[in-house]
């Protein structure tokens, strides 16, 4: 099968003409070249592609410096395992080198070395995503379907390559969820089964892996349905005894996007704000979020212990050190009174603002020294309580404490 007029179809003319330049150089250093993986997938639907994989019987780096030099091709970066990314006619063009991977214990990274491109799909995680299409002038989109791909595209299936595909390698649960729930594909009956006895093995998966796996899912603009397959496997579990599960997820995710919070983040918000308080710091620390969610963990850990009723000066200094962002998530959340509490300080007391300084207290005779910081903070803590002033009644107010 020749799938040139889906490649026009669902690629643009500069990616078309991109992949031509590319053609010729391969063609004349003698290097066979493919399209190949998701980008071919995407191709076969008939969807727009964004990133283009190609993948090369030789080392990207050392063919990319032997291209003519009127075409103009710019390495952009290097990244793990050789894959180069360059830039041709504005196009950006990931470059891999053909590889088969030993996977020495479950979760860890592979072992890699060159192979030859049948090794290089042999390597792949699903029969949907081991396609190739060659770019040489011989076999130019001449589509490759060694794993039966183009059958499962058809009957919608999600069909792993190996038996031990997701023991070496468990992010491939997510990645697989995360196609059928795309895709609106199922998972082919050996695949489920498979799917299952790997689930174990997603305990052995690194905290950066696993982020990486999760971020994608929230990025997906069908995140729902694969947090629910999620939970049909119950993929959060047993990445993490105390992982929330995809449908609180998905409530909280839409709470915290009706008030705003940074679509980024957001899912990783959501996510930290449904752990127990007591495994918080834990399970951040299991996804390796860094210091940021530390310290958003410790802040909603902190305004979950708010009492009820507060004197606006004790709300004052209890909220004045935890972000907004905490403030605003953890109000999706706790009782009707904490909320309303929550809302004064973010409405509030936090917009007063001190609008004389220690010249001011100088000024008015104050000598230098601890005095003029304790007087100013005492006007402070008399405008938390009664509401804020105007600069003049600020020096009237400050004058009591001298
Ligand atoms: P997306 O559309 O989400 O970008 P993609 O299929 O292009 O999906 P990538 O993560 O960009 O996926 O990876 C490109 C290709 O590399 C995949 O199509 C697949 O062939 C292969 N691949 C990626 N990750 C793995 C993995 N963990 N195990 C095996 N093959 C993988």
């Amino acid at each position: 099968m020749n799938i040139e007029n889906l490649l026009k179809k669902t690629i643009s003319s500069s990616q078309y003409r991109a992949i031509n330049i590319l053609s010729e150089q391969f063609d004349r250093l003698g290097i066979r070249a493919f399209i190949v993986g998701g980008t071919v997938r995407d191709i076969l639907l008939g969807k727009a592609i964004t990133d283009i994989d190609i993948v090369l019987e030789a080392d990207p780096q050392d063919v990319t410096s032997e291209f003519d030099v009127k075409c103009e091709v710019e390495v952009h970066s290097i990244s793990q395992f050789g894959t180069c990314k360059i830039i041709l006619l504005d196009q950006i063009i990931d470059l891999a080198m053909a590889r088969k991977e030993e996977y020495l214990s479950p979760g860890d990274l592979p072992v890699v070395e060159q192979a030859s491109f049948e090794d290089d799909l042999a390597r792949r995680d699903f029969s949907i995503n081991a396609f190739a299409a060659g770019i040489n002038s011989s076999d130019w989109c001449e589509l490759i379907d060694f794993h039966n791909g183009l059958a499962d595209l058809t009957s919608k299936q999600i069909r792993v390559l190996h038996s031990k595909s997701f023991e070496d390698d468990p992010t491939r649960i997510f990645r697989g969820l995360r196609y059928s729930g795309r895709l609106g594909f199922d998972l082919e009956k050996g695949t489920q089964k498979k799917m299952m006895e790997g689930l174990r093995f997603l305990s052995l998966l690194s905290g950066v892996r696993l982020t990486n796996e999760i971020r994608k899912i929230f990025s997906e603009e069908n995140s729902d349905a694969i947090l629910s397959l999620l939970d049909q496997y119950e993929v959060m579990t047993y990445a993490h005894e105390s992982f929330p599960n995809g449908a609180d997820l998905t409530k909280r995710r839409d709470l915290l996007q009706s008030v705003g919070i940074d679509p980024h983040n957001r899912g990783f918000y959501a996510f930290v704000s449904l752990i127990g308080s007591t495994e918080r710091q834990n399970a951040i620390e299991r996804l390796n979020l860094g210091n940021e969610f530390m310290k958003f963990g410790s802040d909603i850990g902190r305004i979950e212990l708010l009492e009820e009723k507060v004197s606006r000066s004790e709300l004052n200094d209890q909220l004045k050190q935890i972000s907004e962002t905490a403030i605003m998530v953890a109000g999706t959340y706790v009782s009707r009174k904490t909320k309303s509490n929550l809302d004064l300080f973010l409405q509030e007391l936090n917009e007063i603002k001190l609008l004389i300084d220690g010249q001011d207290l100088i000024d008015l005779g104050v000598p230098e020294g601890p005095r003029v910081g304790d007087v100013l903070s005492k006007t402070l803590a008399h405008m938390i309580e009664s509401g804020s002033l105007s600069k003049s009644e600020q020096l009237i107010i400050a004058k009591n404490f001298i």
